[in-house]
């Protein structure tokens, strides 16, 4: 059996200052996620331009829970990417080449050591010290199976090349869609407007009970009840829109 070779914790794709998230990143992550961001410790990878790629959380969470997903792909262009090479049963190959390759299997086995060891350091330059409910457990399969690549690829732009090799092996196969040395950044995600937020979270619970918006919705329908339009939301916008108009 293949011993297992020893990958150093530091081996980080960013420095130190480059893994602070700016506002400007946390704004970014919300518009790629499509809802509002929470617990980002660090950025974990960024794009040529210095946007975020991958976000990078703690091992536990502001409510105390223990988190063993320490990478998460934020880039809407490389998540797909990444889905696609699922879909298409990359992960079964994978597997079954790890039980047949000593070699891969003592380099992956190296990668979820790497894994434990820099969220450990995760954990203590974040101030969150040991998480003893999750020691010893990774995530994405690691170190005997793979069960997501969207871990493994971000593990892998979190690292840096040579260090999951099932990881670099997804980033190899994805390249049609997805390089690290270009932006694709450009049209990923909605840029208009304000980013989710915690105003969207205000909206929800006023949807859920506030009685202005009830009465306003109702009055929205009687307003398009009036014009001849079908009762609904879509009816209520155009009620909207033509505020004044109607009445
Ligand atoms: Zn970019």
């Amino acid at each position: 059996m293949a011993a297992t070779p020893h990958i150093p914790a530091n081996n980080e794709a960013l420095d130190a200052a480059e893994r602070v998230p700016s506002a400007a990143d946390l704004d970014t992550l919300s518009r790629q996620l499509g809802r509002p961001v929470r617990d980002v410790a660090e950025i974990g990878a960024r794009c040529v331009c210095g946007n975020p790629l991958v976000a990078t959380t703690a091992p536990r969470l502001s409510s105390g829970i223990p988190f063993p997903t320490t990478y998460y792909l934020t880039h809407p262009v490389i998540t797909a990417a990444v889905s696609r090479l699922e879909a298409a049963g990359e992960m079964m190959g994978m597997s079954e080449r790890l039980a047949a390759d000593p070699d891969l299997a003592a380099a992956y086995r190296a990668a979820h050591e790497h894994y434990l060891a820099v969220r450990d350091a995760i954990g203590a330059r974040t101030g969150v010290g040991p998480v003893p409910e999750i020691a010893g457990i990774s995530a994405g399969g690691m170190p005997t199976r793979v069960k997501c690549l969207h871990v493994l690829v971000g593990h892998s732009l979190a690292a840096g090349p040579g260090v999951n090799p099932l990881g670099d092996e997804a980033l190899e196969k994805i390249s049609e869609w997805w390089t690290k040395d270009r932006c694709y950044c450009a049209g990923a995600w909605d840029t208009t407007g304000e980013a989710p937020n915690r105003d969207r979270s205000r909206h929800v619970k006023t949807q859920a009970g506030d009685p202005a918006e009830k009465k306003r919705a109702r009055a929205a329908a009687r307003a398009a009840l009036a014009a001849g339009q079908p009762a609904g939301e879509s009816a209520g916008e155009s009620a909207q829109g033509r505020d004044g108009g109607i009445a």
